[in-house]
């Protein structure tokens, strides 16, 4: 017999449990990826997500034909796919990881109902979390709303256990007429992808080059480094995990297993790093339990008083890091150039643009949703309505953030903003700070006096959410 591997945002051998099953079954296996942007709706990837969903695809069906395999690339729709697959191969089983955005959610209804409807067996497994959104749930039985109650049900029931091995793999089947992988067309036409390509190595192997790198290096003072933007203080393994090259399962298990060896105090060192990925599935759980929220706000006491309408030139100073406020240009063009941008600056651009500049969180979620290659639905809906303020568990909306000070105290030798603003770069740290102290320095340089009054636009903020809240 034989059965369809199906892959979605699960790009891995290792701990990947439909691929183990289906090579459990004793089947003859035939690995499938299906390019269908159509059927996710919002979570359909954006340019840098395509960039390293070629790079990902292209690895993972190297690794498989190391082993002997072809991983059969084809064009959606899904359903009509996977019939043509089923009749020319008789396949009686189809394997694939679970997603959670909601049009996923619903295409996966919709096609497991269509395949048992035709006697194919249907067997659905969990890849990408340590717990799926409707297994925590508060003691009435309810969604959790707020992130540390939430954390400490999941931290009790999160151990580290072993993740699965890579399947040992015998019996694959034949593929026949698969696309090659340029059919799906996902890289750009424009070569704008220089800094990823610098930056990153998509795919399995890449990860856990991420995680060795992590565990050896930044690990050990993460509580601290984690929030200086200049130094490599983070693991950097969001977009790994967005494609599912890694999962949350073995993170845990490989720095428990080395923490371990050391003694006790590095052990307590994991604790602040394994709560941020339980920040990641907060936020699953909180697009399970409200899929509205990519559109609107949870909080919906802000719906539409706050922003002003959309103000094309405001946005594109913004996107293209030329606001004249130097963390934030710095981080607008870390963003431009490698696809990422720190955690701290991700808030402190958010928080200009929403509160300062008074447009709507949506208009930045798009922007980070074509040029992140972390471009994560869940993550990048909560981490927008957190900052503005309408979210759940939402930083309070009088909380603006200073993007100077920020700089003084997280950047104090601005290496950050040297690093991203040439045109600052041979100006003493208090001036990349404040560049507009010196008029010269602006005159010389072409870097532009800041496009708002900090000061001014915090206090409207601050009104407009004052009347907001009625
Ligand atoms: P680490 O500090 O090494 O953390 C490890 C992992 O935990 C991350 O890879 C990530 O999967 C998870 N994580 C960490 N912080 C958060 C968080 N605040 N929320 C959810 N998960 C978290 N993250 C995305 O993966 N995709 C997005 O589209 C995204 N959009 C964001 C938008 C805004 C406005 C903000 C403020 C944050 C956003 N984040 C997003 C969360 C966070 O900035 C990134 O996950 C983090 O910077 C990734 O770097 P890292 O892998 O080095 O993180």
């Amino acid at each position: 017999t034989t059965a369809l591997m199906l892959f979605r945002r699960d790009l891995r051998l290792a701990d990947n449990p439909a691929l183990s099953s289906a090579c459990a079954s004793h089947a003859r296996v035939l690995p499938v990826y299906i390019h269908a942007p159509d059927e996710e709706g919002e979570s359909a990837p954006g340019a840098a997500s395509r960039w390293w969903l070629h790079h990902s695809l292209d690895a993972l069906a190297k690794n498989l034909r190391e082993r002997g395999a072809g991983l059969h690339l084809a064009h959606g729709p899904t359903l009509d796919t996977l019939r043509g697959l089923i009749s020319r191969t008789g396949a009686e089983a189809v394997y694939w990881n679970r997603q959670y955005e909601p049009a996923s959610i619903a295409r996966d209804t919709r096609l497991k109902a269509a395949l048992q409807a035709q006697g194919v067996a249907v067997h659905t497994h969990n890849a990408a979390l340590w717990s799926e959104p409707w297994t925590v749930a508060t003691q009435q039985g309810d969604p959790y709303r707020v992130f540390t109650p939430y954390w400490r049900t999941l931290r009790a029931q999160v151990t580290a256990q072993a993740p699965l091995p890579e399947p040992a793999f015998s019996d694959w089947a034949e593929q026949v007429d698969a696309l090659p992988l340029a059919a799906f067309d996902l890289l750009p036409s424009q070569p704008w992808d220089g800094g990823l390509a610098a930056t990153w190595r998509p795919g399995e192997a890449g990860a856990h080059e991420l995680l060795d790198l992590f565990a050896d290096d930044a690990l050990a003072d993460y509580a601290r480094l984690r929030d200086l933007p200049a130094r490599h203080g983070t693991s950097r393994l969001s977009p790994h995990l967005h494609f599912g090259e890694i999962s949350p399962v073995q993170i845990h298990y490989e720095l428990e297993r080395r923490n371990a060896r050391v003694d006790a105090r590095r052990r307590a060192d994991l604790e602040p790093y394994l709560r941020e990925l339980g920040w990641r599935e907060f936020a699953h759980h909180l697009l399970f339990h409200f899929p509205h929220t990519p559109r609107q706000n949870f909080n919906p006491r802000f719906d539409d008083r706050l922003w002003e309408p959309p103000d094309e030139p405001v946005l594109e100073r913004w996107r293209r890091g030329r606001t004249g406020i130097p963390l934030v240009d710095a981080g607008m063009r870390e963003l431009w150039h490698t696809g990422w941008m720190h955690n701290r600056v991700r808030m402190i651009v958010a928080s200009l643009l929403t509160k300062n500049l008074r447009q709507h969180w949506r208009r930045g979620a798009e922007w980070f949703w074509d040029t992140l290659v972390d471009a994560d639905l869940a993550n990048n809906t909560m981490g927008w309505q957190w900052v503005a303020g309408c979210g759940a568990d939402a930083a309070p909306y009088f909380r603006v953030f200073n993007p100077v000070t920020q700089a003084q105290r997280f950047d104090p030798e601005g290496e950050y903003l040297a690093r991203w603003l040439p045109e600052l770069a041979g100006a003493p740290p208090a001036l990349r700070h404040e560049p507009w102290k010196d008029p010269a320095l602006l005159r010389r340089s072409g870097y532009p006096a800041p496009m708002v009054d900090l000061g001014q636009s915090r206090k409207h903020a601050l009104d407009a959410y004052q009347r907001a809240r009625g």
